[in-house]
């Protein structure tokens, strides 16, 4: 049998790990042990062996999705943060978590885990790609790979039963509080396509757990109220953001604008002009219509173009 082709029904077709690969094809996979060893690398060389089989087109849930529970526990945790945050903070202390979230949500989330990374909506340097992903930390949405790919999933079956987060089949706060993936049985291999060349991308995915409690550490060594106000609460803010997005904004089973999203989330509230136009890196169209990770991406995009996913 030609290398990477499964028959149907055997283990490769049904999607076996890799052990099982070499006691099927011992020769042909004789470095299972090491690609086991290198983790996500394998997963995916597993997946393009795959691409020739009828279940082709899906990636195993465990194949790419992170711990979604370790993500909950930490906006959990955030969420407690509240109460010293009441008890010990200053008004201009939530002034500033709120506009530093801003920041946050505008200059990465909204235009990098979004427009850049699941739209490719616009160029520019490297350097974008990690200060994206690096920015985010600040709010918890978990490594762009799963992210990103997820939000594709989300733009092929918008409002359908196959939609990752539709709060018309899967409920209003199952959707309001999974934020990205607790409910997700596999990703589509195509929804992945061109994320892993960008840089940093399958680092974060490995690291993002140990860098977000790394970063969480330095803030509090810093000092706690730092870790408070400049992580904790616009990670909560992140959250209840994507979750208008996710549930509000789909609530009646198709896309419709929302101002409360949009002050939230970077200029992603304006969320049906997002599913008219998924590739354009302008959201907000009306001169009213704020969006702020339109401005941001203004600044430092290379060049006038923009494509439709
Ligand atoms: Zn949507
Ligand atoms: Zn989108």
């Amino acid at each position: 049998m030609p290398r990477g082709i499964a028959q149907p029904g055997s283990a490769l077709a049904l999607g076996a790990r890799g052990r099982r690969f070499e006691s099927y094809y011992p020769d042909q996979f004789v470095d299972v042990a090491e690609w086991l060893r290198n983790g996500l690398q394998i997963r995916f060389m597993q997946v393009q062996v795959l691409s020739s089989t009828p279940i082709n087109k899906y990636i195993l849930k465990e194949e790419i999705m992170n711990n979604s529970t370790k993500l909950l526990s930490i906006h959990i945790f955030c969420h407690i943060m509240i109460v010293p945050a009441i008890l010990y903070g200053e008004w201009w202390m939530w002034g500033f978590s709120f506009l530093w979230w801003q920041w946050v949500a505008a200059t990465s989330i909204s235009s990098g885990y979004h427009r850049y990374f699941s739209h490719n909506s616009f160029k520019t340097g490297n350097w974008y790609s990690w200060y994206s992903q690096f920015i985010a930390l600040f709010a918890n949405p978990g490594p762009v790979l799963t992210w990103a790919s997820t939000h594709r999933m989300h733009h092929y079956y918008s409002d359908t039963e196959k939609d990752p987060h539709s709060p018309v089949f899967k409920g209003f706060w199952k959707v309001y509080t999974s934020y990205w993936g607790n409910d997700i049985k596999y990703i589509e291999r195509r929804a992945t396509v061109g994320l892993l060349k960008r840089p940093g991308v399958k680092w974060f995915y490995k690291n993002y757990y140990k860098v977000i409690l790394l970063l969480a550490i330095i803030l509090i060594i810093i000092d706690p109220l730092v870790f408070i106000f400049l992580m904790a609460i616009p990670i909560v803010l992140a959250f209840h953001g994507y979750g208008l997005i996710n549930a509000w904004t789909h609530k009646t089973g198709k896309p419709t604008n929302s101002a409360l999203a949009n002050l939230l989330t970077g200029g992603e509230g304006w969320h049906e002009n997002h599913h008219k136009r998924p590739g354009d890196w302008k959201i907000g169209k009306k001169w009213w219509q704020v969006d702020t990770g339109s401005y941001w991406i203004r600044l430092i995009k290379n060049e006038n173009n923009y494509k439709h996913n």
